[in-house]
């Protein structure tokens, strides 16, 4: 049966491939007009002109300052302001399916489906943390990297670490024991063993779960968790450490982890971690928008037409606050006191030396469509005092830089073309990253309208 389910899997993907697949583009075209956001923090090029060859930016510049071939193709894109597609350093993928959830879901035809939302809503890399099923990711990566699958999001992964029956969230946990996904290590040879072996798979990146869940679950000892890093350190690989607790961040940031994930919401940030943050300046995934309902509840198209319309009814008919679950209920006790946390805490991260990076922990529950949470995730700097360049840095070029894709990140001559052409300035207000008029990966157009086809027919199909 399972066999049968593959095949039926495999050959529709095939299908979609064949008729989607486009030649690479390789005229030459020259985009005016724009004011372009570069990415680097650097200030917007008002009036600005790009051309792009071979999926590549050549040119960068204002108006009469950037030269390209006569016969170069000339788009206007007056008006529009144009910024680097995103890089998410932090998703889950692959087990999400809109009207249902579970590894029952792990295929790559869903991975690629994910991928594909992430494309639609301007994110180019994304990479899924802890939770992918280490055999079938590296294989996918092959195959997106040898051009198998129609245009999505670039694919990157870390496998996970953790101790047995520890790690994700229960309902995640569920999931990734049934596909095998995390590591699970109880001693620090145990740990070198494991880490070794995936170095020497080329894995580049790891990650690690230092959290008991409130003493429901058993936690990393310190000696395996320095042991993750220092192995992983030899190899030159880039260790990202899950830690909420105020003495579990000190700790990971202490024994060199070099991504913080999460913020702690329940304790202020006290001046040991501030001189720890100042001292190893870690990058640091705060993943906080993940449980903001808002947007569903109020309601906004911009997140609607990627859910079915039968998974928005539900959301909005949910009027219990859980952990994570999307809902339209009223806040939660402990939100206000929360907020307050995390109005102290965030500015106080970033000033001691924290570098943000974007992630979301999209496809952590069920409910939460990929793509749309980056959004989220920047208006949620934003409101917590970052600038809109910062939060744009912050999603863009700094993740490239730690996911080591060096040619991606910014608009700049020598970098893959993969950007966002949005109708309205982002950065007079964050949320107009959301008035998207176009998405290029590699220099083609991503087409967004086949994915909303897609979307409309699976969805009428379901009900
Ligand atoms: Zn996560």
């Amino acid at each position: 049966m399972k066999i049968a389910l593959a095949c039926i899997a495999l050959a529709s993907l095939t299908i979609v491939v064949s008729s989607a697949r486009q030649p690479a583009p390789s005229r030459t075209v020259v985009y005016e007009g724009a004011r372009v956001i570069v990415g680097d923090g650097s200030a917007p090029i008002d009036d600005g002109v790009f051309v792009v060859q071979n999926g590549r930016f050549t040119a960068v510049g204002r108006r009469g300052a950037t030269t390209a071939p006569a016969s170069a193709e000339h788009v206007s894109l007056s008006g529009k302001t144009v910024m680097p597609a995103m890089i998410n350093v932090h998703v889950h993928m692959g087990y999400e399916g809109y009207t249902s959830w579970g590894a029952a879901n792990y295929t790559d035809r869903n991975v690629l489906d994910h991928l594909q939302r992430e494309a639609f809503y301007g994110t180019a890399v994304a990479q899924s943390v802890g939770t992918s099923p280490t055999e079938a990711a590296i294989q996918f990566q092959r195959d997106q990297e040898a051009g198998k699958f129609p245009p999505a999001a670039r694919f990157l992964f870390a496998p996970g670490m953790a101790p047995p029956n520890g790690g994700p969230d229960a309902v995640l946990r569920v999931a990734t024991s049934a596909v095998g996904a995390i590591n699970e290590v109880s001693t620090p040879e145990q740990a070198r063993a494991a880490v070794r072996r995936m170095a020497l798979g080329r894995i580049t990146h790891v990650k690690l779960w230092f959290d008991d869940r409130g003493g429901t679950y058993p936690k990393l000892t310190p000696q395996v968790t320095r042991a993750i890093i220092d192995e992983a350190h030899t190899h030159g690989m880039t260790v990202h450490a899950h830690a909420i607790a105020l003495a579990d961040q000190k700790f990971v940031v202490s024994a060199g982890a070099d991504v913080l994930v999460h913020m702690a919401q329940r304790e202020r940030v006290d001046d040991e971690l501030v001189a720890l943050l100042k001292e190893k300046r870690p990058y640091w995934a705060t993943v906080i928008g993940l449980g903001d309902p808002t947007d569903v509840c109020n309601p906004d198209p911009f997140f609607e037409q990627a859910l079915p319309a039968s998974v928005v009814a539900k959301i909005r008919a949910t009027t219990e606050r859980r952990p994570l679950e999307p809902s339209c209920g009223p806040p939660a006790p402990n939100a206000a006191a929360r907020e307050e946390t995390m109005a102290y805490n965030f500015p106080r991260m970033i000033a001691s030396g924290a570098r943000i990076v974007l992630g979301t922990d999209t496809g952590v529950h069920p409910g939460h469509t990929f793509g749309s949470g980056e959004h989220v995730e920047l208006a949620r700097w934003v409101q917590l005092g970052l600038s809109p360049m910062d939060a744009i840095v912050a999603a863009t070029s700094r993740p490239a830089q730690l996911m080591g894709v060096t040619d991606m990140g910014t608009v700049a001559a020598g970098k893959r073309a993969s950007f966002i052409v949005l109708d309205a300035n982002p950065l007079e207000n964050i949320r107009n990253t959301r008035r998207i008029r176009a998405v290029y990966l590699d220099g083609a157009a991503f087409d967004r309208n086949a994915m909303l086809a897609k979307w409309r027919k699976a969805d009428t199909g379901s009900r």
